[in-house]
């Protein structure tokens, strides 16, 4: 029989003001550009695919309606920081304690288990993702395997179990990693968010399709800010990189990510939360 094959499509929510580039620059706009939440939210509900919410703590009750709402439609609520610092560059105790701390209220404000995180930048190492376990959640997902930003480390698994590529387990916790795919000896990530966005797209579509053919999961993540059909805020001083990241392939971008869906539904993925999926596993793996 056959290996059942599993997507996952997943936001980072967060506020423009979270943004890595954004955080220390001046501008005048007090944009929240959540309209980019809802359009995300419509495509998957137009495909009838429930998703995995990473919600930054201190944003969750600005946007407690939207939140609400979709968790009344099979949506999933999981954290992404307390204030959106990356965990490397807090210590490991600062790190509990802040975790703890909006695990407990968005778990208390929405009356469901919050037990996913995903770090922000990826920022995540081995001794942290135990301080996850010890705080009760069920997974993490923050291996990106790439190094984009300063504040992301290597994440060391080698005492976790392999399931799949991009699936590895240890003590009943899981890491759910992002994916990417070679191309002329340059590692390229493939699953949403800038990369897929600024990537030229027959480029990034045939890479995306290889993984496809070859892999059995697949993981999908983007921000608001993304998918926002209001004027991203300019901000004075920026590198060529962080302006074309905030500014480039917003408008097409839908668009993109319906004919990923599409591309995954004919090649028989289901779509499920992470918090099916570690369900599904859990069962797969225990002894009967
Ligand atoms: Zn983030």
């Amino acid at each position: 029989m056959s290996h059942p094959k599993y997507a996952v499509f997943t936001m980072d929510v967060e506020a423009f003001s979270h943004t890595e580039c954004v955080r220390n620059a001046e501008y005048d706009a007090d944009a929240d550009l959540m309209d980019g939440f809802d359009a995300y939210i419509r495509i998957l509900e137009d495909n009838g695919i429930k998703s995995t919410l990473f919600t930054v703590g201190t944003l969750a009750p600005k946007i407690a309606d939207r939140l609400h709402r979709c968790m009344k439609n099979g949506h999933r609520l999981a954290l992404h920081s307390y204030d959106h610092i990356a965990p490397m560059e807090q210590t490991p105790e600062v790190f509990r304690a802040q975790t703890r701390k909006a695990k407990q209220a968005l778990s208390r404000q929405f009356n469901t288990p919050v037990v996913g995180y995903r770090a922000p930048c990826f920022s995540m190492d081995a001794r942290r993702l135990e301080i996850l376990r010890e705080l009760g959640f069920h997974y993490d997902s923050s291996h990106l395997d790439f190094l984009p930003a300063s504040h992301t480390v290597k994440l060391d698994l080698s005492s976790f179990r392999k399931l799949r590529d991009g699936i590895f387990r240890k003590d009943g916790f899981y890491e759910f990693g992002l994916a990417k795919q070679r191309l002329l000896g340059f590692d390229l990530p493939i699953s949403g968010g800038g990369y897929v966005r600024l990537g030229k797209w027959d480029v990034m579509k045939g890479l995306i399709r290889r993984h496809i053919h070859t892999c059995d999961y697949y993981v999908f993540y983007l921000h608001p800010f993304e998918l926002t059909m209001e004027a991203v805020p300019k901000i004075k001083g920026l590198k060529f990189y962080d302006r074309l990241y905030l500014h480039a392939g917003i408008k097409s971008y839908a668009g993109k990510i319906r004919q990923i869906i599409e591309m995954l539904r004919r090649n028989g993925f289901q779509f499920v939360t992470f918090e099916e999926l570690t369900e599904i596993l859990n069962r797969e793996t225990s002894p009967q």
